[in-house]
This record gives C-alpha cells, structure tokens and sequence, in this order.
C-alpha cells in the first residue's frame, strides 16, 4: 500500500516536472509532532540529499506548517507535501477561467497559515488600535491582502457558479440528455472525448491532464443529441482541501443524466481505481446515479478479472479509445440507456 502510493507520489512528482532521485519510508505509530519523521529518518534523508544532489524532498502526507518549517530547517532544502504538489500540478493545468481562480483559492488558503513567525501578535497587544497603518507588520500586510483575494476569488466564483446554473437550466430546457465521464486519473477520458468528438482536449500521458469540465455536443447514432462533459481525475488521496476547491468542477457529475464511468482495464489494480472513484462519488452523493462502466485500453488489457466483469454486468463495455474498438457499442448502450431513463423519467413525472 505504501509502495503504490509512493508510486503515484513519484508520477506525481514526475508530472509537476521534477526528476525523482530516491525513496524512503518509515513505519510508525504516529508522526512526530515537530518533524513528521523520526530524527535517525531525518539525517538518512539529509545524507540520501546530498548524495543526489537533490533539491527538494516530498512527503506524501500533509504536513503542518511547523512540520513544513522545522524540516526545511533540519534538512535544508524545500519541503512540499503531497497537498502542495497536487496544487503545482493543478496550477500548471488549470485552463478556464474558474479553473484558475479555484487553484489560487486552494493556493491561498493553503499558503495563509504557512506565512511566517509571529505577525499577529502586535495587533493582539494593541487591540487592534493604532497598531494598523505604518506600524503594521510586513506579515499581517501579507495576510490581510491574502485574505482579501481569497474574499474577491470567493465571490467570483460565486457569481461563475450562478451563470453556470443558468446555463445548466437552458440545457435541461432544451432537454438534451447530459453524460458526464469519470475515472480515475489517466484512464483516457480525454482520449474517448477526443474519439467521440473532434474536440481536441489536450490528451496525456500524465496526470490530470484534465482540469476542467469540458463538455462537447455529440449527435448519436439514432441522431439523437448529447452533452459529454469530462471531469477532473480522481487519485487515491486526493488532500481535502481540494475536494471543497474543485467541487464546482464536480457538479456538473450530479447534474448529468447518466454517468460514464472510465476504467483503465490494463492497469494491474484496476479495481481499487475503481474503488477510489466509487468512493469520490458517494462523497460527492453521485452514487446513486445511472452509470455504465467502460473499460478502455481493451487493445492492451487481458485481464480475466475483465472479462468476467464485461460478461456479469450488462451496464459495461470494453473499448479502445485509442483504436476506436467497441465505440459503436458504446454509442449503442447509450442511447438504449438514455432512452430506457426517459421513459422511467415520463413514468415518475405525471
Ligand atoms: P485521462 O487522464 O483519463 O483524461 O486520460 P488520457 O485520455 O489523457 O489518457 C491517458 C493515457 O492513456 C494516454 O497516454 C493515452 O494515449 C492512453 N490511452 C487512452 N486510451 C487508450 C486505449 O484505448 N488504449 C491504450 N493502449 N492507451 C490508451
């Protein structure tokens, strides 16, 4: 378990651009309060360090801002927690406007406490009064302004999150049937967009290639029409913060009408993959939702587990996005399903 998450740590890493050197782990009760790791862990990492010439050390975990300082000390060189990375990631990624404005909102709120020493206690002493102005700290400064970003960013996205409601209305008016895709983080969300549409969503072999919902208007086979919307990657541990901050991107999976879920079949633990979305989407109160399971990579995988699934439920499809394998099979059971749920919607609403 610790190997696969350091695993993923490593494309993490890989994917924010850095060359990963080494790894390590230790094994305790609790963390240390001060330093997260044990003092003997924190000299082998500082010896590892210099012998690699390493410039920063990642942990995977979320460490406090002492934790954060205290190591920087100890070991000399930039620490980023696995919160901090998934942030650069989503930074370097983010492409629409709400999609920025939310990485700076996670940014900011994530870098507010990790400000330096003691800024807030001159204006404590003080009351507050006479202490603002000229004689206010560089710090508090800095902490005001942050917290007036974060209070500016807060209300547009507000107001962007209003338009999309508007937006999500005239769709629903228009009733054309939305299907949001979901999955685990590189399982080819973007590549089946990208097969079903010519949209061309930026398609990679890294991580969170998508930030964004990114939805495209498709005409099915019996010329019907749909919206697809491709949602941002789900990864095993994915920091708390950020599931608050990209919600909004989420919504659009409990507004859709029927839910693609896209598993990479050629991943040795496609299951807990699967697991983990599950997991998202029952936090997010999506569980309930018409899903059909498609399992992509089909070219690649040969996996019996697979194929007992692809013959046990009828509400799955194996496909190749990549070659365009099983896609007019796909379309089919979309358009059955979604046909199949208009009637159910009819036989409820009188
Ligand atoms: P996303 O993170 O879910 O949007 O995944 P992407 O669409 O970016 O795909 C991730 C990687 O998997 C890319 O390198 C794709 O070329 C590859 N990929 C996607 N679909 C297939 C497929 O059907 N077969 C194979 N072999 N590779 C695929």
């Amino acid at each position: 378990d610790v190997q696969d998450s350091l695993r993923e740590l490593k494309q993490l890493a890989e994917t924010a651009g850095a060359l990963v050197t080494g790894m390590t782990w230790q094994k305790r009760d609790k963390p240390d309060a001060a330093l997260f790791i044990g003092k003997g862990k924190v000299e082998e990492i500082n010896h590892l360090r210099q012998e690699q010439r390493a410039s920063i050390v990642i942990f995977d975990d979320e460490l406090s801002p002492a934790q954060q300082r205290n190591l920087e000390h100890e070991l000399g060189c930039k620490i980023v927690d696995r919160t901090a990375l998934i942030l650069d990631i989503f930074a370097q990624r983010a492409r629409s406007h709400e999609g920025k404005l939310q990485v700076e909102l996670a940014q900011l709120r994530y870098n507010l406490p990790r400000l330096g020493g003691q800024g807030l206690v001159l204006s404590r002493l003080g009351g507050g009064i006479g202490t603002r102005g000229p004689g206010e700290t560089k710090l508090e400064v800095d902490r005001r302004r942050i917290r007036s970003r974060i209070s500016d960013i807060e209300q547009e996205i507000e107001s962007i999150r209003k338009q999309r409601i508007l937006q999500r209305k005239r769709r629903i008016n228009s009733r054309i049937p939305t299907v949001a895709l979901v999955g685990y983080t590189n399982a080819g969300k973007s590549t089946l967009l990208n097969a079903l549409t010519a949209a061309g969503v930026l398609a990679e072999n890294k991580l969170f290639a998508t930030l964004d919902p990114t939805t495209r208007r498709i005409t099915l086979p019996n010329s019907q029409e749909m919206l697809l919307t491709d949602t941002v990657g789900f990864i095993q541990k994915l920091p708390h913060q950020l599931i608050a901050a990209f919600r909004a991107t989420l919504e659009e999976v409990l507004e859709a009408d029927l839910i693609l879920h896209i598993v990479d079949a050629s991943h040795t633990r496609f299951q807990e993959q699967m697991k983990a979305v599950h997991d998202v989407l029952r936090k997010l109160g999506a569980d309930n939702k018409l899903t059909l399971t498609v399992y992509n990579k089909m070219d690649t995988a040969q996996n019996p587990l697979v194929t007992e699934q692809l013959q046990s439920d009828a509400a799955s499809v194996g496909i190749s996005a990549l070659s365009g394998h099983g896609l007019p099979e796909l379309l089919d059971l979309i358009q059955q399903t979604l046909r199949q749920s208009k009637v159910d919607i009819e036989l409820v609403i009188p």
